[in-house]
């Protein structure tokens, strides 16, 4: 088959943002957003509530028009497109099925409004549960579903519709934490067997991390940092993100020396740090700075850090014990700093208690600072 010409319909991203923004009043809700997402990809947009994360995905499904800017869908701008008429359905928190009717009736209504009846349709809602994970069940009513399945239907009659896009608005929102650990492994695999481009929204970090192709930390109506959730685990590019995706210990101060791209922190407690620098970070100013709790080596004793790196001693204020995630919660012995830091899987630290003491210490090259 020939390959069709660079910028074709064929191979533009599924969604183009183009400097799109949205205003209430004086507040861009949406400000300046330009990004683009790859076809067949997970990608998720994560950030916290009223960071504008719903404005956006409403203006690309068509009900808000941005005030500036443009969207443009498998090459085609959606100017003027009415919702109906736009290559894109949404999935809602709140599912939105008809109880009263079957799931096979709840699949093929959009079919229906459509013109698509009989056995085409038929046929098709049929393989859409073949291809969700229920088999079968398109004459169940929806009140003998479990919220899993009740999502999965959600979804399905969204993907029978054939969109480019499914827009997902916090689908897992309304679940209990078990269901929801459980759909976000389902939701990807379904997503990698249809293939369909998913654009997901959430505040839920541990979602977009675990989901996603990529992700985009959203915060204030623009965009921190756009990769993949290994780069915004690792390589956090702003204060926010280091502080938004995963845990970490935040430590505020001074820069009050600086050796390369290494920089020395002292906090107003009188604890020294030091860390990589990320952006214009230099000696005098203030800035912020992150270390991972599972960054941190703890031992009983200061033989147990590997050699030639810096240690402190502290006491054990808590053990908070979360099985493989366990963390101890310590205070540094001479500033009294609080630092989180997750113990060994190993289990030699297994039966640490409140009041013993520790020592620990990190790599400068995995604590990162930010200006202020
Ligand atoms: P998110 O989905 O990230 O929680 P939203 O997109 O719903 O955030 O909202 C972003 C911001 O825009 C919020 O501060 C919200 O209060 C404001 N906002 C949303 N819709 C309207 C509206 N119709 N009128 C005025 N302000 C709005
Ligand atoms: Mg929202």
């Amino acid at each position: 088959m020939p390959t069709p010409a660079a910028g074709s319909p064929a191979t533009a991203p599924d969604l183009d943002i183009r400097s799109v923004r949205k205003r209430y009043g004086a507040f861009a809700a949406v400000d300046d957003l330009s990004f683009q997402v790859r076809r067949g990809s997970f990608f998720s947009i994560l950030g916290p509530s009223g960071c504008g994360k719903t404005t956006l995905l409403r203006m690309v499904a068509g009900f808000i028009a941005p005030d500036d800017g443009d969207i443009v869908i498998k090459g085609a701008s959606m100017r003027g497109v009415a919702p109906n008429r736009r290559p894109v359905n949404m999935v809602f928190q709140h599912l939105a099925l008809f109880p009263m009717m079957s799931v096979g009736e709840n699949i093929a209504y959009g079919l229906e409004r459509r013109g698509v009846k009989g056995a085409s349709a038929k046929a098709k809602v049929i393989d859409m549960l073949q291809r969700v994970g229920l088999p079968g069940s398109e004459g169940k009513r929806i009140d003998q579903l479990s919220g899993g399945q009740k999502q999965r239907v959600a979804i399905a009659r969204s993907l029978v519709l054939e969109p480019a896009l499914l827009l997902l608005d916090e689908p897992l929102g309304a679940l209990d934490l078990k269901l929801r650990e459980h759909m976000k492994v389902e939701l990807k695999q379904l997503q990698a067997e249809v293939g369909t481009t998913f654009v997901y929204i959430t505040h839920d970090q541990s979602e977009a991390l675990v989901m996603s192709d990529q992700v985009a930390v959203m915060n204030h109506g623009r965009f921190e940092q756009l990769g993949t959730p290994q780069q915004l685990y690792y390589q956090p590019q702003t204060a926010f993100v280091a502080g938004f995706v995963g845990n970490n210990n935040r430590f505020e101060g001074t820069i009050e020396s600086r050796n390369g791209e290494q920089v020395l922190l002292r906090t107003a407690s009188g604890l020294g740090l030091w860390s990589q620098r990320v952006g214009a970070v230099d000696v005098g100013q203030t800035a912020v700075l992150f270390i991972r709790p599972e960054a941190i080596e703890i031992g009983r004793s200061p033989r147990e850090l590997p050699a030639g790196e810096p240690a402190w001693s502290a006491s054990v204020q808590s053990v908070l014990f979360d099985g493989g995630n366990s963390t101890v919660l310590v205070l540094e012995d001479k500033s009294q700093t609080p630092l989180h830091i997750a113990l060994p899987l190993t289990g030699r630290l297994a039966d640490l208690k409140s009041g013993e003491t520790v020592h620990f210490g990190y790599q400068p090259s995995q604590a990162w600072c930010f200006p202020a």
